[in-house]
This record gives C-alpha cells, structure tokens and sequence, in this order.
C-alpha cells in the first residue's frame, strides 16, 4: 500500500457526479492504481456548487474571452468557476499527480471543443477551465488524462513520473540541501540518461557545480529540467544504451555466459521481440546476486512497484 497523494476527476471513481447524475468508472483507476494512489477525487462542476443534475456546460470564445456558459441558453458559469478554482487550487500543494476525465470543459487536458456565441464549434484546441488552471499552478506536476493512460507508453511515463516527483516532494519535506540534491541526482542519473542525454549532462554539471547560488534558485532550476526530460518518450535505443551501461558495472560479476545471454536479451528487446521486462529482469538479478552500490542507488532498476507489470507491455 502507498500514500502518494494523487488528485482525480470525482467521475473515475464511479462516482456519480456527471451532469446527468452518471459516472465513468475507470476499473484501472479503482481497481489497480488505487492500491498505490492515495486518490483526492475532485469534481470542479459540483464543488463549485452547479450541483446534479445541471444543465450540460461547454467553453465559448466570446468577446470577454473564453468563458464556461450553458450549452442551451446564454447562462454563464465562468465566474462561479473562477472563484471556486482560486480557492481551491491552493489546497492542492501536496499532489504528486493527477488524472482527469477527458473532453471535460472543466476537467478536460486537451483537445476541448471551444464555441462561438451562436454555439458552432470553432475549434478543439481547448482546455477545461480547472485543467488549464491547475497545469498553470502546478507545472511541475504530471498529470494526464485517463483515457491516454490505456497507451502502455503513456501510462508508463506518467506512473514513472509521479514516482519521481513524489520523491522530490518528500526530499523537500525532508529539508532541502546540496548534499540531498546530489543524492536525488544520482538515484535518478540512468532514468534521465534514458529519457534525454542532453538533460542528464547538464543536470550533472549543475549539481556538480553549485557554486555559491542559493539552494532553492539551484533546485527549482534544476526541477524544472528534471520533469521536462522525464516526460520525453524512452527509445528502445536509449533503453538499451542505460542497460548495456548497467552491464558495465556488473562486470566483475557476470560470467561471459551471463554477459552472453543478457546481451542478446538487449538485442530482442531492440528488435521489438521482448518487452524490456526481460533484459532488465535478468540484470536485476545480477545485480541482487553480487550488489553493486551505485547500482544498488538507481531508481531506473525499479522506478515503481514491479507488480504494476508496467515494463511487460514497453
Ligand atoms: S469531468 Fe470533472 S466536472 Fe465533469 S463530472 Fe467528472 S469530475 Fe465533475
């Protein structure tokens, strides 16, 4: 069982908040993720007092700006929203994630229908009003929508990230130092190698070289980074890459056999013929046979709990 604190949309749960007094239960959310999340389910439209059931709602572009209207009848909520959001927002500090209901004008990440006065669509490029809100607040935080969380990609990176950033958080609960930032840095080193090499060599030469700046100015840079690489998409290549230089610190352990079979396991899994489950499980055991401390410090060996099976299906 796991205490992150993960925010979602009050429909996932199955509960019954919809404008029409329905729900959209996700079982992954419920069934799986809730045995990991601590989940704090909002619904914007109900917490903002429009109540169940109300009139179904949608984005209109008029002439002051993008406003939160009825979708019959000229009814605006867009101030109720607002002030509601304000509120609310800041009791949200805490989250290491979240996970909205998608084509939701108030909980939507993208792709929301935006109208005009005469309520035409005139575009999808919206963004739910509490979505856009709570992304601007917290841009450090992963969020996603539920229905890309049935990619095994997306699903993977963002469980990956909410991982890491609750790591983040705690190290920041935990009291903020240069030494803790270098302990952070290098639990993370081999994930940010595979996620962008480029980020994981200015990172290091930051942490390396901290010079006389302020702490917090080191780290809110250095966060920032941080989360922008790990929401890049890992290669196959740059997966193999990170475990083949694993293999280099298991030398003095491996037996050429060994060496042989999880070297060709790295081969399949670049030819799309096994997940990457496989190499790593087998470097995961090397590693448990014959310890390797700075191995033992990588959070790339289990960024998350391997019963989530997550590297069976990438
Ligand atoms: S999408 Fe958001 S606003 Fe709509 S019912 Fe679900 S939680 Fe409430």
């Amino acid at each position: 069982m796991s205490n992150i604190p993960v925010g979602i949309s009050a429909c996932l749960l199955g509960n019954p908040v919809r404008h029409d007094g329905g729900h959209k239960h996700s079982r992954f959310c419920t069934g799986v993720l809730s045995r990991y999340f601590e989940f704090r389910s909002i619904c914007p439209e109900l917490e903002a007092g429009l109540g169940v059931p109300r009139p179904t709602i949608h984005l209109r572009e008029l002439d002051n700006g993008l406003r939160l209207t009825e979708s019959k009848g000229d009814a605006d909520h867009t101030d109720t929203m607002r002030d509601w959001i304000e509120s609310r927002l800041p009791q949200l500090a805490d989250l290491r994630g979240y996970i909205l209901m998608a084509k939701s004008p108030s909980c939507g990440m993208e792709r929301i229908k935006v109208h005009n006065e005469k309520g035409r669509v005139i575009h999808r490029e919206g963004r739910g009003l509490f979505a856009d809100a709570l992304m601007q607040a917290y841009p450090l935080l992963p969020v996603e929508e539920e229905g890309r969380l049935n990619d095994s990609h997306l699903r993977e990176n963002f469980i990956e990230r909410v991982y890491a950033y609750d790591d983040w958080m705690r190290m920041q609960d935990e009291g903020l130092s240069r030494s803790a930032l270098v302990a952070f840095h290098t639990r993370h080193k081999f994930q940010l190698m595979a996620h962008c090499e480029k980020t994981y060599r200015i990172l290091g030469r930051q942490v390396a070289d901290q010079k006389s700046e302020p702490i917090e100015t080191v780290a809110n840079r250095y966060i920032r980074l941080f989360m922008e690489a790990m929401s890049q998409k890992i290669h196959r290549g740059a997966h193999a890459n990170v475990m083949q230089h694993m293999m280099g610190f298991l030398r003095e352990s491996l037996s050429a056999s060994d060496r042989q079979v999880i070297g060709e396991q790295i081969e399949a899994y670049l030819r799309e013929e096994v997940p990457l489950v496989v190499p790593m499980t087998l470097l995961r055991m090397a590693q448990r046979r014959e310890p390797v401390d700075y191995l033992a410090r990588q959070d790339y060996l289990s960024p998350y709990p391997e019963d989530l099976g997550l590297r069976n299906r990438v």
